[in-house]
């Protein structure tokens, strides 16, 4: 009775210790950033009701993301978060609102890495997937593997409960006309910048535990030849996140996002060389990126909650809320 009786008193006591080491864990610093595309982007070719609009739903996506992570979320739940209001807004590249593809199909990418456990998940080429990233965590969550493409991708969703949409849920006459664009533009043999990666979109950030997380979702790029795939599921080139290092999410021509392996590659100079996450940043984006050819920008945190929004292009969608709580949203490269 009396061994009992302590065994009770010290189980007791262990609770309540363990409750108060959680009430009083300090807390970490936390912040995020967001994109939805880098591109040629003028003042000119839009108008200010539109940059309103896009401005306001960039500051509502990062401040769901950060609600989450202020009230002791994880940074793969703010990711999500964020990049799903993203999904659903119809003037963004990603989920409702995607590029079509050569044969006028919506075809989509997206993928998600934890920055805690290298953990990641990607899907390629999938069709009606309402929010291509909760897919892509299922796929780090509830499967053995990285990515799932196509109909087994769809299959898997399926299985998994994930919802879908019909095409006229995805179809905006904006993007359908780019498509017409671009295939007159390819029957005239005219060349022109590819501007409809304006709006591909992502999510990085850091949670209260030191957690870092990425994700990422598109339709690709207008015109695209069926079953192409993009660097936005392909981890290390469109998304990457290491605790040891940094979170990273890219938009921009995937092709050479791909063959930079640029996504890791900003980690992989902080690791490796002990570079700042804005030297890093520098170095693939403005200079490596450059050299190749390859047009676009990147969102980035590290593990002290330094960010980088960093691109090489005339513009990109971005915002952010940094650890003093500080909300930043631009458009162009002028501010
Ligand atoms: N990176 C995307 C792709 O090539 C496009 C974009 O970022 O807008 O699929």
């Amino acid at each position: 009775m009396k061994m009992h009786t302590i065994a009770m008193t010290l189980f007791f006591l262990a609770a309540v210790l363990a409750g108060q080491a959680h009430a009083g864990a300090p807390a970490g610093p936390v912040a995020i950033a967001i994109h939805a595309g880098a591109g040629s982007m003028s003042r000119e070719d839009s108008s200010p009701e539109i940059d309103a609009e896009i401005r306001a739903t960039l500051e509502q996506a990062v401040r769901a993301g950060h609600e989450v992570l202020t009230s002791g979320g994880s940074s793969l739940d703010a990711v999500s978060m964020a990049v799903t209001i993203l999904e659903d807004a119809p003037f963004f590249n990603a989920g409702r609102g995607a590029v079509f593809n050569s044969e006028g199909v919506n075809e989509l990418d997206a993928s998600i890495m934890d920055g805690r456990t290298l953990n990641a998940g990607a899907v390629a080429g999938v069709h009606n997937v309402r929010n291509p990233v909760l897919l892509a965590r299922k796929v780090m969550s509830g499967s053995a593997h990285v990515m799932l493409a196509g109909p087994g991708a769809e299959a898997f969703a399926r299985e998994q409960g994930i919802v879908f949409e019909d095409d006229a849920y995805f179809r905006t006459e904006r993007r359908w006309q780019q498509l017409q664009e671009a295939k007159a533009m390819e029957t005239a043999q005219a060349r022109r910048e590819p501007d409809s990666w304006l709006s591909t979109v992502g999510a990085v950030a850091l949670d209260a535990q030191g957690n870092l997380a990425a994700a990422t979702s598109t339709g690709g790029m207008t015109n695209k030849r069926w079953g192409r795939i993009g660097d936005v599921p392909v981890i290390g080139a469109g998304t990457y996140a290491d605790n040891n290092s940094c979170a990273v999410s890219a938009t921009g021509h995937g092709e050479y996002f791909i063959r930079a392996t640029a996504a890791r590659d900003i980690c992989a100079r902080i690791e490796y060389t002990g570079a700042s996450l804005q030297e890093a940043a520098d170095q693939v984006v403005m200079q490596k990126l450059v050299e190749m050819g390859g047009r676009g920008g990147i969102i980035a945190v590290d593990p002290q909650g330094h960010l980088s929004l960093t691109f090489n292009t005339s513009g990109m969608h971005r915002a952010s809320v940094d650890t003093e709580g500080e909300l930043y949203i631009g458009i162009y490269n002028d501010e």
